[in-house]
């Protein structure tokens, strides 16, 4: 394993804008990454730039202390899984779990036992003698993540949306495997993926992506209480976080003349304009009409999910949703909301200035 080191490294492919912004990072030994963000953000130029398959067209990579900047993939002593299967269709699942190892000489009895060990991890064990090309691409794409499991003594293990050609119901159990096996390992990992659920799981940080930045890294819990702007607040959480136009009166923040938080806490010489507060839907609820700082709004959907219902409703002009649990009623078409005062999110030019 090794602690991955970025200064100022950014990348244009031809003459096109960038398609990585120049930036500095540091992703420690052995902790679990994931890159975030919506397709062409620049997550898999990334990830290629750390692996050697893109040279950057700015900046100096570092493995440790070692600058790897112009060392191509076979000389980093990294592990990369693609997005599609890419192995030997005519070796045996055995031999193409096996070459990684073989390449750096490990005896035979140790590779045997790794390979065992890594062919039970994904349920291969009973294929390990037949040629690839005879399995399905659920399979062949289990032999490309053992064939970047196999070794331990990799710097970095790159996965790059390995589990997009899995079946829906293996991937859970798969990611769980997958996590296990690389702390055990103690991996330094990094996972690009647009799905967030499949980042919480696997990741102990989350780097989230747009248009060629890194704009939040945290904790899956940090970007969920304390997204950085409104963008990684709609990006990550399920539904969105909910954005309200505010404004700053005598009763502190208000949203349409209501206030919802006191204005005691604040941060001072806040500006009149570019105020908005945000909320997670799993954090409004519905009150009784007598409460006071409450909002008044009209529910325009219920969405049952099973465990939850999803309630869409209109505050003034506004649109919002509330995740609520199966034990409470569904609202009538009017009804009360009050949002937490402890979670709230105060955003200025859609920056977050204050939360909870
Ligand atoms: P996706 O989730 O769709 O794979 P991504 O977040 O991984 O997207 P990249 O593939 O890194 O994004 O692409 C970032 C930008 O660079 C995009 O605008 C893309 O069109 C461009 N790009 C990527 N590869 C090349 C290439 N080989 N030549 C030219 N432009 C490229």
């Amino acid at each position: 394993m090794a602690r991955i080191t970025l200064e100022r490294v950014g990348h244009r492919y031809g003459h096109a804008p960038y398609a990585l912004e120049p930036f500095d990072m540091v992703l420690e030994d052995g902790r679990s990454y994931a890159l975030l963000g919506p397709s062409g953000c620049g997550k898999t130029t990334m990830l290629n730039i750390i692996s050697g398959v893109v040279r950057p067209s700015e900046g100096r990579i570092l493995l440790d202390d070692r600058d790897v900047t112009v060392v191509p993939i076979s000389g980093r002593n990294v592990a990369q899984v693609f997005q599609f299967p890419v192995i030997y269709q005519s070796k045996s699942v055995y031999e193409n779990l096996a070459f990684p190892l073989r390449c750096r000489r490990w005896p035979i009895a140790r590779i045997k036992a790794r390979v065992a060990e890594i062919a039970d991890l994904l349920d291969l064990s009973g294929r390990l003698g037949k040629p690839a090309w005879q399995l399905t691409v659920d399979e062949k794409q289990l032999i490309s993540l053992g064939r970047g499991l196999v070794r331990d003594d990799v710097a970095a293990l790159l996965m790059d949306e390995p589990l997009t050609v899995i079946d829906p119901q293996m991937k859970f159990q798969l990611r769980r495997k997958l996590k296990a096996v690389s702390q055990k390992a103690r991996h330094t990992v990094i996972y690009v993926t647009h799905d967030q659920n499949e980042a919480m799981t696997f990741a102990d940080e989350i780097l989230v992506m747009s248009a060629g930045k890194v704009v939040q890294r945290g904790t899956p819990q940090e970007l969920f209480e304390r997204p950085r702007t409104t963008y990684v607040g709609y990006f990550i959480g399920s539904p969105s976080m909910n954005v309200f136009d505010a404004e700053i009166g005598a009763g502190g923040v208000m949203i349409g003349g209501t206030p919802i938080a006191p204005g005691g806490a604040l941060p001072s010489g806040l500006p009149t304009s570019g105020l908005r507060v945000g909320i997670r839907p799993e954090y409004a609820s519905l009150a009784q009409p007598e409460d006071s700082d409450t909002l008044a709004a009209t529910v325009v959907g219920v969405q049952d999910h099973g465990s939850v219902r999803i309630v869409e409703v209109a505050i003034g002009t506004a649109r919002a949703r509330l995740k609520l649990g199966r034990d409470i009623a569904p609202p009538s078409a009017q009804a009360r909301i009050r949002l937490r005062r402890d979670k709230l999110c105060l955003f200025v030019d859609d920056h977050l200035i204050a939360a909870g």
